[in-house]
């Protein structure tokens, strides 16, 4: 998104990715409608729509037998309501965007370093194919690495050591069922959480992020299955909406596994270089808000930059890393320390049962919670 609003506003942009494209990804692909609204302005909406899922014009909370819904809050923007696309098509289609706009593309390189060199930056890659190594000089350098599998670049808040609550995650695609097409729904497991929508090509993304140890508990369990097998057993096992939405449904492809997380504010980098997106905040899946937090701050970010002048000093670079981080920190934080209680909420079966019981009766309340993640939050250029 960075790429793509720089490169349109005539800067010279090179993008480094070290993954070749298409490629799946662990992410449940909700796209709220502040993100589509955003992505639209930025001109890039035709090919993320063609093939998007339905609205969703409703939430679902679902913990042990009880199943609650309520609508989703209206987006006043271009967009009123989001949507999902699988990460295959997404990314891809907002690279190809950004290319189009005169981003040059090095892709599959990956950033093993950066560093200052006088008053330019540098980033040091290395060709994930032929083992080919190139530096690249700029006035700035925008981290959106995300918070898992960087590599070998160093990265602030890298996770070292294990942490029982830390967070595995998993997914799949599923065709058929019977979820309601506008719904999309939380559902709560002892342990996790899991969240349901559709997608792209009729398919149902199906997403689960459980701590570590409820996965050991859940593998001890079920010895010879997958570790995604033995969660989604779990999560049928323990809640009727899972079962109910997806009895007769059939899955598409095996889970695809990613981790450990850690969510949370990360220290923003003191290198230089600027950060958006995971790199920068990671929400809780739970809410289903970090593809949207990740276009709205490097729209936010795109927005500083082209405020300031492209040649800067380590200064003048100073003073926007400074200015941003401010503006973040304002839009952001708050979403993301709600995230983290829904998450907790939800993986805490007797809390999850007691707030699914309030919900029944009050079911304005999640469409509260659902405002409050960011479903309604405001467009941040
Ligand atoms: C189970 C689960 C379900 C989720 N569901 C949703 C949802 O429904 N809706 C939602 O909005 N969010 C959801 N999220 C969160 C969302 O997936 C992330 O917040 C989002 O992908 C973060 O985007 P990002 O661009 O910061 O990082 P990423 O999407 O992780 O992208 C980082 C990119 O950087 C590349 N890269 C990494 N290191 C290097 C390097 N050294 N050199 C070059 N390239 C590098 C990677 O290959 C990758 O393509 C979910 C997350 C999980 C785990």
């Amino acid at each position: 998104m960075c790429a793509l609003l720089l490169a349109r506003a005539g800067w010279s942009v090179a993008v480094i990715e070290k993954a070749s494209f298409p490629r799946r990804k662990v992410c449940g692909e909700f796209i709220s409608a502040s993100a589509l609204s955003l992505i639209a302005q930025a001109r890039a909406a035709d090919a993320v729509l063609a093939r998007a899922g339905p609205e969703i014009r409703e939430v679902g909370f679902y913990a042990g037998n009880r199943i609650v819904t309520a609508p989703l809050p209206a987006y006043a923007g271009v967009m009123q309501y989001g949507r999902a696309l699988g990460r295959e098509h997404l990314d891809a289609a907002l690279l190809d965007e950004a290319t189009r706009a005169g981003a040059a593309v090095w892709q599959p390189w990956a950033v093993e370093s950066t560093g200052c060199d006088g008053d330019m930056l540098v980033c040091r890659a290395r060709n994930a194919d032929t083992g080919e190594r190139v530096e690249l000089n700029a006035a700035f350098v925008i981290r959106a690495h995300g918070s898992v599998d960087t590599g070998r670049l160093r990265v602030p808040g890298v996770i070292t050591g294990k942490r029982a609550s830390d967070l595995l995650a998993f997914k799949t695609h599923f065709t058929g069922g019977a979820l309601p097409p506008a719904q999309m729904p939380l559902l709560a497991f002892p342990g996790g959480y899991s969240g349901f929508v559709h997608t792209d090509g009729g398919r149902v993304s199906v997403s689960c992020c459980i701590r570590r140890d409820a996965l050991a508990a859940v593998r001890r369990a079920a010895p010879g299955t997958s570790a995604g097998e033995a969660v989604w057993n779990r999560v049928l096992e323990t809640c009727r909406g899972a079962r109910e939405a997806l009895r007769s449904a059939v899955q598409e492809e095996a889970w695809l596994a990613a981790g450990p997380l850690r969510p949370g504010m990360r220290a923003a980098p003191s290198d230089g270089t600027l950060a958006v997106g995971n790199a920068m905040g990671e929400a809780e899946p739970s809410v289903a808000e970090g593809i949207t937090i990740g276009i709205q701050s490097a729209s936010l970010l795109s927005g500083h930059l082209l405020r300031a002048n492209r040649s800067q000093t380590a200064a003048g670079r100073a003073a926007i890393a400074c200015d941003y981080d401010a503006a973040y920190r304002r839009h952001f934080s708050q979403r993301i320390r709600w995230s983290r209680v829904v998450g907790r909420l939800t993986m805490n079966a007797h809390a999850a049962g007691v707030a699914a019981a309030v919900m029944t009766h009050v079911p304005r309340l999640l469409t509260l919670g659902a405002a409050w993640s960011g479903k309604k939050g405001v467009a941040a250029a």
